[in-house]
């Protein structure tokens, strides 16, 4: 299978030095891991701002912790697959590498990626609303089966929460400015399996455009990224990935 990599993209990929990789939940599908919008995704089933909002957390501390708990649990079973390896791989390749994620399943760490820009915080942490105390997976799950009402209350009677952004919250903002950064810098970017629709992690992608990078889709679907895209890449990130980095390296071996 050749992935139509046109003349122009094998010479900006070939003389690219900084490449910039921003994946989304598409990216874990393939590991079992609902996305929220698309098929199958959470959104067509429960209400985001309900479970993604201090608001509904706070009037509903116990459903969203479960659901939280319920999410982790999944995650915690579920493998990275060969798109998180392969740009383990990509890495190696490319002289200024910058992975940023919006997921918050820790799957590119697990996979071996070293250096991950996550912009919505991660599941596996979570943290007292009051005091700020840390809680690992293992001391949160020591609080939570304490509580006999599905409320997990950290040692100073505060409520701890997980440690990921939701509606109406701001990014980290070291993060942040890391990943704005690179994306000013990017000679070519890739957009992995994002709806490209929470904002500012999906400006990114057309921050790097405006600033003369060549943008590389790779989604099931097209999106609305996809008119500004270089180049699409119509389907599913484990499939794709793989095939772009065996030509991507042949490229750089002829270069
Ligand atoms: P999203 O759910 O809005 O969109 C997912 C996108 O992935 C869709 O465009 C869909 O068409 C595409 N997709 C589905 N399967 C794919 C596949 N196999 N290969 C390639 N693309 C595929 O996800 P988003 O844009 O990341 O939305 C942002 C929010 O969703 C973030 O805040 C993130 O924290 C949260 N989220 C994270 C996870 C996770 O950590 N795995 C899961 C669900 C939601
Ligand atoms: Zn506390």
């Amino acid at each position: 299978m050749d992935l139509l990599i046109s003349d122009v993209t094998k010479q900006r990929l070939g003389q690219a030095k900084r490449v910039v990789v921003l994946t989304g939940a598409g990216i874990s599908a393939a590991s079992g891991i609902p996305t929220f919008r698309g098929e199958n995704g959470l959104w067509t089933k429960l209400a985001p701002q309900e479970l993604a909002s201090f608001e509904g957390f706070y009037r509903n501390t116990a459903v969203v912790s479960e659901w939280y708990k319920h999410r982790r649990d999944i995650i915690e079973v579920c493998q990275p697959n060969a798109a998180h390896t392969t740009l383990v791989e990509l890495e190696k390749l490319v002289a200024e590498f910058t992975l940023i994620t919006q997921n918050i399943d820790g799957l590119h760490q697990r996979a071996g990626s070293q250096d991950v820009i996550e912009l919505h915080g991660t599941i596996m942490q979570n943290y007292c609303t009051r005091c700020n105390r840390q809680y690992s997976v293992a001391e949160f799950a020591q609080i939570y089966n304490r509580s006999s009402n599905h409320v997990p209350r950290c040692f100073c009677g505060g409520i701890v929460r997980p440690n990921v952004v939701w509606f109406g919250e701001s990014l980290p903002v070291a993060a942040y400015e890391r990943a704005y950064k690179a994306s000013m810098q990017a000679e070519v970017f890739l957009a992995i399996g994002t709806s490209a629709q929470v904002r500012p992690a999906a400006d990114l992608p057309m921050i790097a455009k405006e600033q003369g990078a060549y943008l590389i889709e790779i989604n099931i679907v097209k999106t609305v990224l996809t008119p500004h895209a270089d180049l699409f890449l119509e389907g599913a990130a484990d499939k794709i990935l793989p095939q772009f980095n065996r030509e991507y390296q042949s490229l750089l071996a002829n270069v």
